[in-house]
């Protein structure tokens, strides 16, 4: 075993991993990356075929990041955002708030607010370093924001079947996977969910399984808006009407990269704006141009200027949280955007202690903002853009390839995001038992052929770095291929 490897298994605790599993063998052990592809210790190469778990954009090494990091390494890598404000963290703001208010949005015909006025713009931007916490501070601020506005004492909050929005204490009670949460019930507050789209699995979609995207077939009256419209009634009869509604607009990343058909964001965001509900959207995985939206003509074309999920549909949040992508993938930072309203209702005088008290040693740190900065940059470049546009088509293309396989049920693509999701039999959608390792196995078996991912259960993720050429994007799916031809059927 490499020695690193081995000083690994020694004191590493890995997150989400069954340790015993990790230490059966040797680790991949990653040195060195280069746009979509990564190097270990033995100098194999592997395709991020997820972008290190959803995190990297533009690729590993990208010049233009790496000089900008340097430039402001040359300069101070860190102080404190407690007390002193910074010059990268400042333009940061300044341009994030640019991109999360596009032109023409305010216009829109996205669903308004329940006095009717139209939906404010994002202009306060509170940073922190992670997903979770990202989310956890819309949470904090949601909850005081509706108490402080006389809405409610005991303010509640409504989330998505399935939703997953970080591991802290609070994120993790807005979230509905008990896989993950049953183990801390005790500790966590309660929440309420509601049935999420899920077409291919929808108890309402009386479609009969075919070789296509379910959202593309599915045959329903959108029973799901009914049941989310049922769930803001009730809970106005019980005299506290929610507070917020929580969601991952577009598609839920760690539920299963399970994704919504067009019109359901802006019609949900419509019925909890007009029962008075703040909207939490967690973009931590959708944003920064990772998810798109068919175009209304149907077809599955991107738009690339919105770099927001929500947006594709027209809304626009009270919270928008912000992660994974923000630094490009290098560095952990994330920041939650807010309205002006939200802040106002934390002015006052010192010794009213409206203040909010909540922040990290870390929060708007130097070096991650300047990653940010370039990131941004990049990303608004045409040519960037242009790339999306061509791997968003290239991937799709390469998918159908997966519809021969017998055990691939659903192909669910959103941009540069997809799910595949793997059955016992297409024709019957039969799932695998958990305990059977399906996914696992699979991702086991691309590794073995060179690409690197994740699964979410029975749910292969495939979201390439933007920088992914058509040849890559080919390896990864012939390498998925492959992998579920081999491990089901011995081949
Ligand atoms: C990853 C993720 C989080 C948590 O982010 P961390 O940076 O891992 O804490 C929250 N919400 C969504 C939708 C995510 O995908």
């Amino acid at each position: 075993m490499h020695p690193l490897a081995k000083l690994d298994h020694r004191h590493i605790w890995h997150p989400f991993t069954q340790m015993r599993d990790w230490l059966k063998r040797e680790p991949i052990l990653i040195v060195e990356g280069k746009g979509a592809l990564l190097r270990d210790a033995r100098g194999r190469e592997y395709l991020d075929a997820n972008s290190s778990i959803w995190t990297n954009l533009h690729g590993h090494n990208h010049p233009r990041i790496n000089a900008a990091i340097r430039r402001q390494l040359g300069r101070i890598a860190h102080s404190s955002a407690l007390g002193l404000a910074n010059e990268p963290a400042s333009l940061l703001a300044e341009r994030l708030v640019a991109a999360a208010n596009p032109p023409g949005l305010a216009r829109a015909p996205g669903p308004a607010t329940a006095s009717g006025n139209p939906q404010p713009p994002l202009q306060k931007v509170f940073f922190s370093d992670d997903g979770t916490t990202a989310m956890e501070v819309a949470l904090k601020l949601a909850y005081e924001f509706a108490r402080r506005a006389g809405r409610s004492r005991q303010p509640r909050f409504l989330s998505l079947q399935g939703a997953y929005h970080g591991d802290t204490v609070g994120a993790v009670s807005l979230g509905h996977i008990d896989l993950f949460h049953k183990a801390y019930a005790g500790l966590l507050f309660k929440t309420d969910q509601v049935m999420a789209p899920y077409c291919y699995r929808c108890p309402f979609n009386r479609a009969r399984p075919e070789r296509a995207d379910a959202r593309d077939y599915r045959k329903c009256n959108w029973e799901c808006l009914d049941k989310l419209e049922r769930k803001f009634e009730a809970q106005k009869k019980r005299g506290n009407p929610y507070a917020a509604f929580v969601f991952e607009p577009l598609m839920q990343g760690a539920a299963g990269m399970i994704p919504q058909p067009v019109g359901w964001l802006g019609r949900a965001a419509e019925i909890a704006r007009a029962h008075g509900a703040l909207l939490i959207a967690d973009e931590v995985m959708t944003g920064f141009a990772r998810t798109a939206r068919p175009s209304p003509a149907g077809a599955h074309a991107i738009r690339p200027q919105s770099l927001f999920a929500c947006h594709h549909e027209g809304v626009q949040p009270d919270f928008m949280s912000l992660a994974k992508g923000l630094s490009g993938g290098y560095l952990p930072m994330a920041a939650t955007l807010t309205t002006r309203a939200v802040f106002d209702a934390f002015l006052g005088e010192y010794d009213e202690f409206k203040t909010f008290f909540h922040g990290h040693s870390f929060t708007a740190n130097q070096l991650g903002a300047a990653a940010g900065l370039a990131s941004l940059e990049i990303l608004q470049s045409t040519a960037s853009i242009a790339a999306r546009v061509r791997l968003a088509q290239d991937l799709r293309d390469e998918l159908q390839t997966l519809w021969e396989c017998p055990h691939v049920g659903d192909i669910r693509q959103v941009g540069l995001v997809a799910g595949i999701e793997l059955v016992r039999d297409w024709r019957t959608r039969e799932p695998f038992d958990l305990r059977e390792r399906a996914g696992i196995r699979v991702c086991e078996a691309m590794a073995k052929r060179g690409v690197l991912t994740r699964p979410i259960g029975n749910v292969i993720a495939l979201l390439p770095p933007y920088c992914t050429t058509r040849a890559q994007a080919r390896r990864m799916v012939t390498a998925l291929r492959e992998a579920v031809s081999c491990v089901f059927s011995g081949g």
